[in-house]
């Protein structure tokens, strides 16, 4: 017998023959004898649809009440599911966020979880029933209702997985796991059985949006097994887990898990910029200051006294980062201002990295061998990233997802 918390996402609660089959989900894992712990995410589209209605009333609603609003759509589905479970014979009830209670500070519309009671839970459970938790909502200090984000049921599954010292958080979505890149582009991806917390949180950043990221890192913090699996299909999912789990078996680790990719980059060079000291600062601080994040950055070694300066952003960003970097361009001397929103980012994900030469000169022969001008590269110690043009994008990660064999 296993605790298992379960979270079903907007598409898989959509409507009434969905819920039931949710119910119906639910129901086997009870026959098999197994704990469980349900957390619902709204039906699809109506946390959308309330923020709609808010927005037609405030330009800028007051975010207590969006968060006393919003709320509203996870009260509908937990108790509907618990409903069609009770209707099938298994005994069910539903708790709201601060039922629970799940205390949150009290930053609405972004609030994080600083403490969830679990009692009531367990003595249900210990009661034999069904406990159907609602997602993405809790209660602050002062008693008031809080919300966790968007896609925020994902974090309060895997806390209640924390919680509660639950065997395995599984979060049923509408694609099966994690796959070694986005199989739009490369329809020979293949779905991992297994994937570290880091690696994911590399993944997810890079936009494999299949997670909410801070449920990722509640999951690594606490070490909660993690399962994204379909709720429409059967399978075994992906399993997100740290990296013990992979010693038994390392031979078989591969030396990337996957390829993610952003289209959502933009490139600021500024050239001949004098090369003495406190020029980095001046030229990055008040883009920081503006609270633009900056990702990859690259500085020559100075010739002649000047160096070139090269960083990016995102392609939002971009316009205003650059009117900045004009600015401090004249302050500093500096000979020229450029920017170019026509690049892509790739970066291969990897535990095996740690222990493995040769990746990189894999990354450079497989694009010299397309014709690919690298632009930039940026290492960690499980990822290698390149800036590349845009235009290139699909044949760079098709030839670099061979190349890995990522395919086989
Ligand atoms: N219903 C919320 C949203 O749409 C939370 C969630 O689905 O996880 O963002
Ligand atoms: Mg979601």
């Amino acid at each position: 017998m296993a605790l298992i918390v379960q979270k079903y996402g907007g598409t898989s609660v959509g409507n009434i023959e969905r819920i039931q089959n949710v119910a119906n989900k639910v129901a086997q894992f009870v026959d098999q004898g197994h704990q469980l712990v349900v957390v619902l995410s709204a039906m699809s589209g109506e946390t959308n649809r309330l923020m709609a209605m808010a927005n037609e009333i405030q330009t800028r609603p007051s975010k207590r009440e969006l968060d006393v609003m919003l709320t509203t759509g996870e009260q509908v589905t937990i108790a509907l599911l618990s409903m069609a479970l009770q209707e099938k014979g298994y005994p069910a009830i539903s708790y709201t966020g601060w039922q629970v209670p799940i205390r949150t500070d009290d930053s609405y519309t972004k609030a994080r979880i600083s403490e969830i009671d679990g009692d009531k839970i367990r003595y249900q459970l210990a009661e034999g029933k069904v406990v159907v938790v609602a997602g993405f909502q809790g209660i602050s200090f002062e008693g008031d209702i809080t919300t966790l984000g968007r896609g925020g049921s994902d974090t309060t599954a895997v806390a209640l997985a924390a919680a509660l010292n639950a065997d395995e958080c599984q979060i049923y979505t509408d694609v099966d796991g994690v796959y070694t890149t986005d199989p739009r582009v490369v329809p020979e991806a293949k779905r991992l059985d297994k994937i570290t917390y880091d690696e994911m949180l590399e993944l997810a950043s890079l936009g494999a949006k299949v997670l909410q990221i801070r449920s990722v890192e509640f999951a690594s913090k606490y070490n909660v097994p993690l399962r994204v699996l379909s709720s429409m299909q059967d399978g075994g999912g992906t399993l997100i887990t740290s990296e013990e789990h992979f010693k038994d078996n390392e031979m078989e680790q591969p030396l990337i898990s996957g390829i993610a990719f952003s289209r959502d980059e933009a490139k600021l060079m500024m050239l001949g910029v004098p090369d003495k000291p406190g020029v980095a600062y001046k030229i990055i601080g008040p883009i920081s200051d503006a609270n633009i994040d900056i990702d990859m950055i690259i500085q020559n070694q100075g010739v002649d006294g000047t160096t070139d300066f090269t960083f990016t952003v995102s392609r939002l960003d971009a316009p205003a980062a650059l009117e900045m970097l004009q600015s401090s361009a004249n302050k500093l001397g500096a000979r020229e201002v450029l920017s170019d929103d026509t690049i892509v980012k790739i970066s291969m994900v990897g535990v095996g990295m740690k222990s493995h030469a040769g990746i990189a000169s894999t990354v450079f022969k497989t694009l010299a061998d397309n014709n690919i001008n690298i632009q930039m590269i940026g290492t960690t110690e499980i990822k290698i990233s390149v800036v590349i043009e845009e235009r290139y994008l699909e044949t760079a990660v098709k030839a670099l997802h061979q190349a890995f064999d990522l395919d086989k």
